[in-house]
Parts: structure tokens; sequence; C-alpha cells
């Protein structure tokens, strides 16, 4: 195939041609006998993007999903109505909700529920993660002898923390869409993904590889999870990435035992990557990796309190930083109300990282955030909360920083960008429009052509 008439590296013009997979050729091309032309009348090609941070079968299932939490709903009325107009036009089964935040109506539970949803079992996920309320008609199907579920006085409130695996055993594991979940990547431009949830087990690595194959997941895919992925060989596009230690500072594990583990990941060949969303994680993340050692490909995922005495021992350990500018966007007004004021000025931070020499990569975090990378770049570049208020303009990006953040290898988030050369991979996304026009508003960017490994995949 032959992409003609494409502007390269921001600002050069010219055709590209792509054979077996791979970028063949680059310059002023003519067509040879029978080859596919596509004409990119002047747009801007890149290499295609990597998420360096996404749950992917948990996006899958959200897109089935209501969501019940900021920025989408924010009272209780607004929640009692996105939840029963989704049960009008649900086929009757388990009504599924996600992204609760007591902000909008409190500590709900069992009672409330059941006034919103009398009829369809239904359970709702709060924002962490970590907290499912369900209602009557829901604990009418899990209920069993033993079970993890909050009581209060002998009554089962509907709350249950932390039994994910146990709440799947109940319902039954009914496979998320994950082709439609790929497809709306490939239509944002997105080839590549690390999926960073903890959980991952030799059973996500065989699903996410058995989608490949069929094709109903186009990405290749970089594996975090736990100490099950150990040693198992790449396998349809689908690798082994870090192993992911998901720190709660309010539940941290005996340094000893974390210090043992990060040792052991590394002796298996993989990296850490730390889960750290406040100050007291990042320190503790910090001193087991300056007593186990640290290795390249080691990484601090969220840092989102950075305060500027941290940054060269970041920086001294050789770790990256994964970001998620997108937060601000859509949560930026939480922060500046309810995180401490001595950390606001340290929140989220992206110029400081690059300026203190650390490497900055960045992932949507979709389904905690939004999976539009483009939001994320624009989020990067201006900084905006929702009402408008920048957070910290001295942190702000360039576009082109900020598309780099998701042009980094899979591998080596933050570091050099891949490019569009001879021999690379032939995983392309074609814009709408010019660099020039694309990087004003970089939330506005559409994407007309994705090609991944030589062959375009969106359109379908
Ligand atoms: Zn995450």
């Amino acid at each position: 195939m032959l992409i003609r008439n494409a502007e390269i590296d921001f600002g050069r013009r010219g055709d590209v041609r792509v054979a077996d997979g791979v970028i063949a050729g680059i310059g002023r091309l003519a067509p040879a006998a029978g080859e596919a032309v596509l004409d990119a009348r002047g747009d801007a090609l890149l290499p295609g993007l990597h998420d360096h941070h996404i749950h992917l079968l948990a996006f899958a299932a959200a897109r089935d999903s209501v969501r019940c939490g900021p920025p989408w709903v924010k009272d209780e009325k607004a929640l009692a109505q996105a939840l029963q107009a989704a049960a009008l036009t649900s086929s009757g089964g388990w009504l599924r909700g996600i992204g609760y935040h007591e902000s909008v109506a409190g500590e709900i539970d069992r009672d409330w529920l059941d006034r919103v949803l009398p009829l369809c079992p239904a359970r709702i996920q709060h924002r962490s993660g970590r907290l499912w309320i369900l209602n009557s008609r829901a604990l009418d199907i899990v209920v069993q002898d033993e079970t993890p579920l909050e009581t209060v006085d002998g009554r089962f409130t509907g709350r249950l923390y932390d039994a994910d695996a146990w709440l799947r055993g109940r319902i039954g594991a009914t496979e998320p869409p994950i082709r439609t979940a790929s497809y709306y990547l490939l239509s944002r431009g997105v080839t590549g993904i690390t999926d960073t949830t903890p959980g991952n087990d030799a059973t996500a690595f065989a699903l996410m590889a058995a989608a490949r194959r069929k094709g109903d997941l186009v990405q290749s895919v970089l594996m975090m999870g736990g100490d099950g992925l150990d040693g198992l060989p790449e396998r349809d596009g689908v690798r082994v990435g870090a192993r992911k230690f998901h720190l709660h500072e309010t539940d941290l594990p005996a340094p000893a035992t974390l210090v043992a583990e990060i040792r052991h990941s590394h002796e298996a060949g993989r990296a850490a990557a730390f889960h750290c969303v406040t100050l007291a994680e990042l320190v503790f993340a910090l001193s087991a990796l300056e007593e186990a050692g640290s290795v390249c490909g080691d990484r601090i995922e969220h840092a989102s309190v950075a305060p500027p005495d941290i940054l060269p021992w970041i920086a001294r350990l050789g770790l990256a930083v994964l970001s998620q500018p997108n937060f601000i966007a859509e949560r930026g007004d939480a922060y500046l109300r309810d995180v401490d004021p001595q950390d606001r000025p340290w929140l989220y931070r992206q110029r400081a990282f690059l300026a203190a020499a650390i490497p900055l990569g960045a992932g949507t975090d979709a389904p905690f955030g939004d999976a539009d990378p483009w939001k994320a770049m624009q989020a990067a570049v201006t900084r905006l909360t929702p009402s408008g208020e920048i957070l910290d303009p001295a942190e702000r990006l360039t576009p082109e920083e900020a598309v780099a953040l998701f042009l980094g290898a899979p591998g080596n988030p933050g570091g050099p960008s891949r490019t569009i050369a001879v021999g690379a991979p032939a995983d392309l996304c074609l814009l709408d429009r010019p660099w020039e026009e694309a990087r004003r508003d970089l939330g506005q960017v559409g994407i007309t052509t994705t090609i991944k490994g030589g062959r375009i995949v969106w359109p379908r």
C-alpha cells in the first residue's frame, strides 16, 4: 500500500510505502502496478498511539454500564433517573453501574437501590473499584452460605468490599465485549495498550490472546499483573509486562515483603510498577525500590502528588512516571476542593518531571478515565479543570510534548518517540487535518484511518 501526500514528522510532506507489515519506503514514491493507494491530502500521519495505562476488560465491561458518578451524574436525583432509564431499556438481566462516588448520594446501600430499582438485579461499583453495592434482587441471586457481604444487625447492607472474584463466581463470568472496546480505541488511533490491571493472571492472558487470534482485539498488548504471569511467553501479540503493585496508603504491605516481591519480579525478568496516588504511597514505593534495587522498566503509575524534593529521588532510581492528564479535565475541580492544600501545587505534574529528566508517559486509565487519548493530550496542554480553572499553568506541555506521551515504545514510556521510519512496524494513524491545525486543539482531532501491522483496521 502507498500512502501518498502525507505530512510526516509534524511538517515534512512525503509518501509512505507499507509492505509486509512494516514501513518499506519514505520519499516521493510512485505506485507500483496494482498497489493500493491512500491519498492523505496533506493530513498528519503519526505512529499509532500506545495507551500506557488502561484496564481493557473493565473498559469493555464499562461500555455496557450506567455511569453513576461525576462528571456524568452529580446528584441523587440524576443518579436515580440514569438507573431507571437504563432499567427501562435493558433486557431484564443484570444492571451494572460504575463510577459511583459518595458526593452523589452518600453511603448508599441495598435499601436505597431497592427504592430506585425494585425489579431487576443491580450492582453499582464505587469509583475506587473496591466496593460494590447490590440491591435485594441481586442479593437473592448471589447470597449463599458463605458470603463476604457486610451485615448490620444480622441483615445484609448490600455493600461488598474487595470481592470481585467472589462476585464473578456468583454471577457467572460473562465475557465483556472486547471487540467494540478495541474498535473504539482504533477510531482514536490507538494501536497498542499496556493493561495495568493488578489482578491480571494466566486466565486474563489467555482471554486476551484468544481475542487477538479471533480479531476481536486488534491492539497489541503489554500485560501487567500478578506473579501468575511470570514466565509466560508472548502469545498472539500479548506480552507479559511489569508486576503491578497496587499500594493503598491505609493498607500497606510489610516493607520487607514488598522488597522481597520486587526482587522476585526482577529475577523473573519483570520490572515493577507501583500504583501511587498519595505522597505516602510514593515514598513507600521509592523506599522499597531503593532497598530492592531498581531495574530498567520500573515505573510509577499516577504519581498524583510529587513535591519537588521527591523528583531527584525518582530520577536517581531511573523510574518512568505514567500520568493521566485527562484526570485534570475530568476531576480537576474535585482535586482543588478536596486535596490537602499543601499537596495542591504538586498534582499530576508534567513539566516538572521532564525538567528533572524523568521519562513521562501517559495512559487514560479507562474505564476510570475517558479512553480518548486526544482529550488527555489536550488536557496536558491546557490543564483546564471542568469549571475552567488552570491547574498550575507552569506544568503545561506543548502539543508536541503531549502527543509524545503516547508515542514512547511500550516498554519504554516517556523514552524516545517511535517514528515513521523504514523498517519500523506499520502501525499508523492518519489524522483528519494537518499538524498545524491539529495542535490548536488536540481534543478536536479526528482519525480517518488507522493501520495495524500494515493493514487498514479503521474505518472497518
Ligand atoms: Zn489504573
